[in-house]
């Protein structure tokens, strides 16, 4: 049986509305459903999917001029939402990606800096401390933070190590060695050379001098609690 225009309308507007609501009650609920260890939001991307298609639809099928654009519209809504949440989603995906192999950047200096003690007693020179650790680290792309590339060397070095032994650090695993900063190739210091804003998602990463690597916030390091050191105790 076909439809008049004018139940087509009520039809084409009563799935507008609905769609309107859907957006914005169930859309923000569904996206936070992630696939287990990704980003991926598979129920908010098809429910937008699902509104932009029957939107569409609507506006195809129905005649009156106004049905038309209100169907139009919440598909072109919906589909900019879509585009919105599929775009943020990539850019926290490459963020993460970031963090993932600067983790790994971060744990190869430390585990070289293990290396060198072994083998030298000491850990390197505060000054010359990228060049002195060059043997022990097989590709000079270690010394390259993801969300840095300009830099030679995106991190820094703590010269309270400068030529320390084992000995002289009473909790090595509070001690922090390299960083994430932005000063380059050879740069040792302190607070004042941690990154100007976190590199990764709010943080950046620590290798201490027992070789272990931790992610940590502005916070976790600065506040009254901080278990990070730069002088050892
Ligand atoms: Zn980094």
């Amino acid at each position: 049986m076909a439809l008049s225009d004018r139940a087509k309308s009520a039809v084409g507007t009563a799935i507008a509305l609905c769609s309107v609501l859907l957006l914005l009650v169930v859309f923000p609920i569904s996206v936070r459903v992630r696939i287990p260890g990704t980003d991926y939001r598979p129920l908010g991307y098809a429910l937008e999917a699902v509104l932009v298609a029957v939107n569409a639809g609507v506006a195809f099928w129905v005649r009156p001029a106004w049905t038309k654009v209100l169907g139009s519209l919440v598909a072109a809504t919906c589909l900019l939402v879509l585009c919105m949440t599929v775009a943020s989603n990539a850019q926290r995906d490459s963020a993460r990606l970031q963090r993932m192999a600067c983790l790994h950047n971060t744990k190869d200096l430390a585990l070289g800096l293990q290396m060198y003690l072994e083998d030298n007693g000491a850990f390197p020179l505060a000054g010359s401390w990228c060049d002195e650790l060059l043997p022990y680290t097989i590709h000079r792309d270690w010394y390259r933070c993801p969300a840095a590339p300009a830099l030679d060397c995106g991190y820094a070095y703590n010269p309270a190590l400068s030529s320390a032994t084992r000995r002289a650090l009473s909790d090595a695993s509070r001690s922090v060695a390299v960083f994430d900063s932005d000063r380059g190739w050879n740069a040792a210091g302190g607070l004042e050379l941690l990154t100007k804003q976190p590199r990764h998602l709010g943080g950046d990463h620590y290798g201490f001098a027992d070789g272990h690597v931790e992610w940590a916030s502005r916070q976790q390091v600065l506040g009254k609690q901080s278990r990070y050191r730069w002088t050892p105790e």
